[in-house]
């Protein structure tokens, strides 16, 4: 068997098209632009460029943005302090908090700064409740990508086994708590979980969320699984050894080129949902 590969790159595309026409929309029935607000805390030079590629995208979809560039010995409490200014700003319809941030900071409490309504990079635990009770709400962005790759390529979820091997707050668990509310089986796997070759041999959908190069191996793989692989590690290498899973699973996301930039165009669709909920439906949002 030779995977299909999932196109991650050319979804996203759509996904930006589409965002781009409904900011264009919701600019002529109010005047206003969607706001996305990045905050960077410290020159980490990979958040650097993240943060970058997010406002380039922004621009591109016609999206005002800002960008709040804070030291590296920025404190717990004045980084609260501006993420809550920024949730108070109404010019702001999305925040995002560019992570990992400095080991000294308390990354919960920043997060939890942001108004849930304006929580587009789905990292606060009110957005995290959401997905798990299957509420409206915001979801974890590469989460949300993953499940609309699946959904595009038709992928059933309902009584599948899926494996998510990682239990991240901003990835594995959420990606997980999305394909639950979807009715699949959803087992976690994590550093403590004994022998998962054999957990991943009876997936019919494996999502591997790991941070660790070629993780999971083909041998793994039960014949004709559909395998996710979120992983971005040095040298655009993914979690799963992609060439050993090509040859077993029935579709692939490569990488770059599948999760990776449907994660930026989820951000950024959030963001079009959230201005539309606080310019239009302000009452909703509070
Ligand atoms: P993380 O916070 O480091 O979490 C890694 C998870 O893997 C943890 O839950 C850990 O278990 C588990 N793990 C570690 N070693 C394991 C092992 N030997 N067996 C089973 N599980 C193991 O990482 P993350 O932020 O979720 O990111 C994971 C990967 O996704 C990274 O490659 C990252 O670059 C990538 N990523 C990509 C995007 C994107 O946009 N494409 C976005 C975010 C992250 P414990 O909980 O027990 O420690």
């Amino acid at each position: 068997m030779t995977a299909r590969l999932m196109d991650g790159a050319a979804l996203a595309r759509q996904l930006a098209a589409d965002t781009a026409e409904r900011a264009a929309r919701l600019a002529s029935a109010s005047g206003i632009r969607p706001c996305l607000a990045a905050v960077l805390v410290g020159e980490d030079p990979a958040s650097v460029t993240y943060v970058r590629m997010k406002q380039r995208r922004s621009a591109d979809a016609g999206f005002e943005s800002r960008t709040l560039r804070l030291p590296a010995s920025t404190t717990t409490s004045e980084l609260v302090e501006a993420i809550a200014g920024l949730s108070a700003d109404q010019a702001v319809h999305g925040i995002l908090l560019q992570h990992p941030v400095p080991g000294h900071v308390d990354e919960r409490a920043a997060f939890e700064a942001i108004a849930p309504a304006k929580d587009v990079d789905g990292v606060t635990m009110h957005s995290l409740a959401a997905m798990a009770l299957g509420e409206p709400g915001f979801r974890s962005a590469t989460p949300g990508g993953i499940i609309r790759l699946l959904d595009a390529y038709d992928v059933p979820l309902a009584g599948q086994h899926a494996v998510v091997i990682g239990r991240s707050p901003i990835l594995g668990k959420p990606a997980g708590l999305l394909l639950l509310a979807r009715n699949a089986t959803v087992t976690f796997c994590h550093s403590k979980t004994r022998d998962l070759p054999a957990i991943v041999a009876t997936a019919d959908i494996v999502v591997a969320a790991v941070g660790k190069p070629e993780f999971v191996r083909g041998a793994w793989l039960k014949p004709g699984a559909v395998v996710i692989d979120a992983g971005y590690n040095a040298g655009n290498v993914g979690d799963v050894a992609a060439a050993e899973a090509a040859g077993v699973a029935s579709l692939l996301t490569p990488v770059p080129g599948g999760v990776g930039p449907m994660t930026i165009a989820v951000l950024l669709a959030q963001t079009v949902d959230a201005a539309y909920q606080q310019v239009m439906e302000p009452a909703s949002t509070g």
